[in-house]
């Protein structure tokens, strides 16, 4: 299988990877960025961008990804189209197994991003990008005043309708027991907003809509105590159920929160195998957004670089003169 040794190797091809790669490749560093099988990340799946900074006129996100790895690519990152099955990061330098090809590299900069967790309920793939959604950040803006719903219970669900609350005209909450698992005080602000309802013991069996033009007009959603069915109609489906980070390659290898995001040491972007930084959604529960990954990115390939160099120092004052 073919070998490849870099300085930098950096996992992913989202936003957080792009930057790592545009940072490291200007920082002289020549990096490799693997791009996995989501070519472009997450972005690469939607439609309009409407709140990455510099562009007034619309964009849409595989447009987006493109001008990313090309300005990195035009600086000398080089991508490859390959995905990693098994790591080793006991030793450096550190080896990384590819379908393609195996990878060492002394710093590794890992942004495999975290994957929302989608309901499967009928017609929820179809509309998906054409009214349903799992960020209210990004889309809840194509939504003012207009009626949508929110499925799931826990804290991700409770804090997208409350976001959404102060965009749409209205916003049913949707949730399969009868109650809530989010925080007392999360909670107690949704109470609070005049235009949500909660619908408990609530179970959605269909997503439905029109095809031409494909939009989301309703919920099909049965009372699971009553076994009563409803039809809400709603502009809007908001799926917050959660994300799985992409992490399962270093279970054991790195520290990871009790969520599976990858732990950051300190202020920056270094994990706790020194030498590995982690950027993007995969560390952060929080933000999810393309600037915030992108804003890693960049900031984990200066935290390589300066490591980098001063693993030099220290080679430096290993050689005898
Ligand atoms: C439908 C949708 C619409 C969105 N709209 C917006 C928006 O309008 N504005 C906004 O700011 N944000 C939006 N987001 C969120 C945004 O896309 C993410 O916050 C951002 O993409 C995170 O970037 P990332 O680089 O951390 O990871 P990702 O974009 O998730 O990229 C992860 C990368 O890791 C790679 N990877 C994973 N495993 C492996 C492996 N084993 N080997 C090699 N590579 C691997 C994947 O192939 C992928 O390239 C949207 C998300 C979705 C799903």
């Amino acid at each position: 299988m073919t070998e490849h040794h870099t300085n930098v190797l950096i996992l992913g091809s989202g936003p957080a990877g792009c930057t790592a790669g545009l940072y490291a490749a200007r920082a002289m560093l020549a990096p490799i960025m693997v791009e996995g099988e989501q070519a472009g990340g997450q972005l690469s799946t939607t439609s309009d961008v409407e709140n990455y900074p510099g562009f007034a006129a619309p964009i849409t996100g595989p447009w987006l990804m493109e001008q990313m790895k090309a300005q990195a690519v035009a600086f000398g990152m080089r991508a490859m189209s390959d995905n990693i099955v098994s790591v080793d990061l006991s030793r450096r330098p550190f080896c990384l197994t590819g379908r393609n090809a195996t990878y060492f590299c002394d710093a590794l900069v890992i942004c495999t991003g975290a994957q929302t967790r989608w309901t499967n309920v009928a017609g929820e793939t179809a509309f998906r990008n054409f009214g349903v959604s799992s960020c209210a950040t990004c889309d809840g803006f194509f939504y003012r005043q207009q009626e949508v719903a929110v499925i799931g219970g826990g804290n991700t669900a409770v804090e997208e309708a409350l976001a959404l609350s102060s965009i749409a005209a209205r916003v049913t909450l949707i949730h399969r027991r009868d109650t809530l698992r989010a925080e007392a005080i999360l909670q107690e602000r949704l109470r609070r907003a005049p235009n949500v309802e909660i619908r408990w013991n609530t179970v959605v069996e269909e997503i439905v809509g029109s095809e031409k033009p494909r939009n989301v007009q309703g919920l099909r959603v049965r009372d699971s105590v009553t076994g009563v069915a409803d039809l809400i109609p709603v502009d809007g489906v908001f799926v917050a159920i959660g994300h799985k980070p992409a992490t399962e390659l270093f279970a054991g290898q790195l520290r990871l929160t009790p969520s599976g995001y990858i732990e950051i040491v300190g202020r920056g972007t270094q994990t706790s195998v020194p030498g590995v930084f982690a950027a993007g959604d995969v560390t952060d529960e929080h933000y999810r957004q393309a600037v915030t990954a992108a804003g890693m990115g960049c900031m984990a390939a200066i935290d390589v670089e300066r490591w980098l160099s001063g693993m030099s120092d220290e080679a430096a004052v290993r050689v005898p003169a």
